[in-house]
Order: structure tokens, then C-alpha cells, then sequence
């Protein structure tokens, strides 16, 4: 069989990450070209209930490790490890994230196989899968093949979207794996959210990005009011979280974050080639810059020529007159 086995991260309360739901659905298509299925591993007391909604993007079976910490990759390597030499799956596929890049890193060692990391597309040639990625700073693209398997393919964070379909039940088969000597040294003490207290950038669906235009740090407070107006979150550049004025947790590009939300509004972001790369997958972009020839309106949806210090304050008013009315 050549089966695509993938990954699938859930929190303490066992809600599924968006990025593994998308890998799921990416491999659930690609699996169908190939005349094979999709299947998901989950690591946990995870009930069978949430595991079997796997079926819903496209898992044909979900393995579930119980006695697998979460949050771990050496354990999950195991897991994973096992089920592909044991279940013969030719692919594993990662929706990305670090805790993704880290198994399928480990995994790739595991079993001496090829990898492609920063994957943007798949598609299937001759009865294989073949990986996109972006290389030279994102200004190529390369065709990845496997010679031999199983070949490990690792997205960019939020290249796969999750897909939902009607019905689809996953079966839940439970898996016994004795850890590895060294997987068992690092103990999960408490998973937290290193972003914030309570938003996830890479989640967010509407994200305010604020650059050097905002002029000084206690200008994000523009952004906040605007994102916190309309339900979202901030996002930075690299440039201002160099100059120390918001957390690099926030920074969004090539040495930060990959985004894709619904609406990404930049204020007073050039939109250089490194930003863009992080956020160009969003669905909708709007600009606001005083530069008429800044680089964002190349790419943007909407562009405002202005000053975002008019403009942002007066937004912020009018979004919440629309909602408070
Ligand atoms: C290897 C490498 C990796 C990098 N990684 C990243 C990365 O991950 N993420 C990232 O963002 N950058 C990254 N960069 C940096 C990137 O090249 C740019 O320098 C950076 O994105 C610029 O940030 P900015 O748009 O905030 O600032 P600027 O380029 O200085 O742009 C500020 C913009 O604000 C506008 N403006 C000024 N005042 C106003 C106003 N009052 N109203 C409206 N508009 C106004 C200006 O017209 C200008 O277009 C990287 C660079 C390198 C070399």
C-alpha cells in the first residue's frame, strides 16, 4: 500500500491543531490520486469519539499511542516509526510548526528515509508524490521526488488547508509502543502558550501587522485597538521587533511566522520581500501606507494611500460603531 500517515497534534483538551487538520485533508486528497488512504497517528487518552471526527477530513484510520506523552517528538518518532515499517505507509506528511519539523526530522533518521522540509504544494507524478518548495528566498520553486521509501514530507505552517467533509467516521486502532530508552528522558512538566495569553498568530483569522510606519512602540497601541475592535490579533515585522518595540513572538516572515488568515491589515509595512513571504497566503491583505510606491500595493487587495495615524484611529471608531450598532 502507499499510504500517507500524518500527524495530528491536539491540546489538553484534545481540540485538534488547524495545521494538522490540514495535513490531514492534504493527504487525504493526494492519498485518493494514488489509489491509497490517509490515516492519522494521535498520541494520548485521546476518547474515541474525537479520534474517530478525524474521518472527517479524510483519516480512512486513526492509530492512537495512549501512553505517548503529547507534546514530545522523540516518543512520537516511535509511534510513528512503528506504524509506518509495521503498516507499510509509503508517505508521512507534517502540516508544520516546530513540534512537526522535529519528528519528522527524528523520523527521517528513524528510518533512513528522504525528506523535504518548507513544502508548499504536493502533487502526485507517476504514481508518486512529488514536493513544491520554495528555495532562494522564496524566489523559485522546486520539484522534490523520493528514490526509495518512505519519503517525508514537512509543509510550511498553514500551506495545507483543512478541509471539512460530510460524515466520515475514522476506525480507531490502538497502538502499543515501547518508548525508546531516550525518548523517555525528557518528562512534559506543562504545555503552555508561548504567544500571548490568549491568541495563537497562526490561528488568528483577522491580523493587524504593524511596521516601522506605526514610528514608535507606544503606537501599537493603534493596532491592539484595531485588532481588538475587530476580534483579531497583532502581527509585527522584523524591523520592529529589532528595534525592541513589540515581542518577536509576533514577527510574521521568513525569520518568524507563517500566517494565513481571513483579513491580514498592514500598517505601515513596506512589504519586503522577507514579510511577504510570511503573510501572502492570507486571504485578503489590505495596506495602509503613506508611500504610494511602497512594495505592499504590488500584492495587496486593497491599498490606502495615507497616514495610517489618521486612518487607523478613525478605522477603530468605525468598527466598533458597526458593531455597536
Ligand atoms: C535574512 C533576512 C530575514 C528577514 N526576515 C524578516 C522577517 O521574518 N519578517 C520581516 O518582516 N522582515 C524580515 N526581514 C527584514 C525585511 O527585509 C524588512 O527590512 C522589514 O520587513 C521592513 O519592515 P517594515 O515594513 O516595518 O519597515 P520599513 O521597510 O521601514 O517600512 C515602513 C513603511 O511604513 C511606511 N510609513 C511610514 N510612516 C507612515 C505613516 N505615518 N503612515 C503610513 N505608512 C507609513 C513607509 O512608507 C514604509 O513603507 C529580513 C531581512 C533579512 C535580510
Amino acid at each position: 500500500m502507499s499510504g500517507i500517515l500524518v500527524y495530528a497534534l491536539h491540546d489538553d483538551e484534545g481540540n485538534f491543531n488547524k495545521n494538522s487538520l490540514g495535513a490531514i485533508s492534504e493527504a487525504a486528497k493526494l492519498a485518493g490520486e494514488l489509489g491509497a488512504e490517509a490515516a492519522a497517528v494521535v498520541v494520548g487518552e485521546i476518547p474515541d469519539d474525537a479520534c474517530a471526527r478525524l474521518g472527517a477530513y479524510g483519516a480512512a484510520k486513526v492509530y492512537r499511542a495512549k501512553a505517548a506523552p503529547e507534546g514530545l517528538a522523540q516518543p512520537i518518532v516511535d509511534v510513528m516509526a512503528k506504524v509506518i515499517s509495521e503498516q507499510g505507509f509509503s508517505y508521512a506528511l507534517f502540516g508544520g510548526g516546530l513540534l512537526g519539523f522535529e519528528i519528522g526530522a527524528g523520523l527521517t533518521a528513524r528510518l533512513n528515509a528522504g525528506v523535504t522540509m518548507e513544502v508548499t504544494k504536493v502533487k502526485v507524478a507517476d504514481g508518486k508524490l512529488v514536493a513544491e518548495r520554495p528555495v532562494l528566498q522564496d524566489s523559485a520553486v522546486v520539484d522534490v521526488g523520493y528514490a526509495g521509501e518512505p519519503g517525508i514530507i514537512i509543509g510550511r505552517l498553514n500551506a495545507f488547508d483543512a478541509t471539512e467533509r460530510d460524515g466520515g467516521s475514522a476506525e480507531v486502532v490502538d497502538v502499543d509502543v515501547e518508548l525508546s530508552d531516550w525518548s523517555t528522558k525528557a518528562k512534559m512538566v506543562t504545555r503552555g502558550e508561548q504567544r500571548g495569553e490568549d491568541v495563537n498568530i497562526e490561528d488568528a483569522e483577522i491580523l493587524v501587522g504593524g511596521g516601522r510606519g506605526l514610528g514608535e512602540a507606544g503606537n501599537f497601541k493603534l493596532a491592539e485597538e484595531l485588532a481588538g475592535a475587530l476580534g483579531g490579533a497583532v502581527a509585527a515585522t522584523r524591523a520592529v521587533v529589532d528595534a525592541g518595540w513589540y515581542p518577536y513572538a509576533a514577527q510574521i516572515g521568513q525569520t518568524g511566522k507563517t500566517v494565513a488568515p481571513k483579513l491580514y491589515l498592514a500598517a505601515g509595512i513596506s512589504g519586503a520581500i522577507q514579510h511577504k513571504v510570511g503573510m501572502q497566503n492570507s486571504d485578503n491583505i489590505l495596506a495602509i501606507n503613506k508611500d504610494p510606491n511602497a512594495p505592499i500595493f504590488e500584492f495587496c487587495d486593497l491599498g490606502v494611500v495615507g497616514d495610517l495615524h489618521k486612518i487607523i484611529p478613525k478605522l477603530t471608531e468605525a468598527v466598533k460603531a458597526k458593531k455597536g450598532g
